[in-house]
């Protein structure tokens, strides 16, 4: 049984909860998708779902809800995979360049938030996964950019020039929103390092 928590503060919890759903039955893995709000929902976990919103109130709600120490601990005991998206990935960053945010740093990286200007604050566009056999059509919205990666960071996706896929170990940061499309292979590439184990997703 493996275990996938959704961070039920702020942002698209009821995608990602979905998608968690539809990518364990497609596995054919027994799972479940929980919703979490509090510390004791963290317990049993083998991976947690941050989703975009707003990283500044998420980032607030992590610290007010006591989760911050927990959720940090966990994943760098290599216990919790965590999968942050757009905001999400702002928030387990190591520089976020905002005082705003005081982020998790779990992931070496550094982000810089809003980075598209007004005008395309919102686009779509199909990337190229490591990872993944075909392109996966990723959509932006106010988005981020990794501006830089420390070595032991694995990129697994550009778009232009731009960073915007990485990973280390269990720990995957992307700054497009996976759950607002019908394709969930990242979310069972999350689900497969999470959980330890490897289904040949393509
Ligand atoms: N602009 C948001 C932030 O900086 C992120 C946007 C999103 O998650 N779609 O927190």
């Amino acid at each position: 049984m493996i275990n996938i928590g959704i961070l039920n503060i702020q942002g698209d919890v009821k995608e990602h909860y979905l998608m968690v759903i539809n990518a364990f039955k497609s596995l054919k893995i027994d799972g479940k998708a929980i919703l979490v709000k509090n510390k004791e929902d963290l317990s049993n976990l083998n991976g947690l779902i941050i989703p975009g919103g707003e990283s500044t109130t998420i980032s607030k709600f992590i610290k007010k809800n006591d989760l911050f120490d927990k959720i940090k601990n966990s994943a760098l005991d290599n216990e919790l995979g965590i999968m942050g998206t757009c905001a999400g990935a702002i928030v387990i960053s190591k520089d976020t360049g905002d005082s705003r945010v005081d982020p998790l740093k779990l992931i070496g990286i550094k982000i810089k938030r809003n980075a598209y200007g007004r005008q395309y604050s919102s686009f779509q566009a199909n990337l190229e996964i490591k990872g993944l056999t075909s392109t996966f059509s990723a959509i932006f919205i106010r988005a981020p950019v990794i501006e830089s990666v420390e070595n032991n960071v694995d990129i697994l996706s550009k778009y232009k020039n731009d960073i915007v896929f990485v990973a280390k170990g269990k720990i995957l940061a992307l700054t497009f929103h996976p759950e607002l499309t019908n394709d969930n292979r990242i979310h069972k590439m999350f689900i497969e390092r999470a959980g330890g184990i490897s289904t040949g997703i393509s």
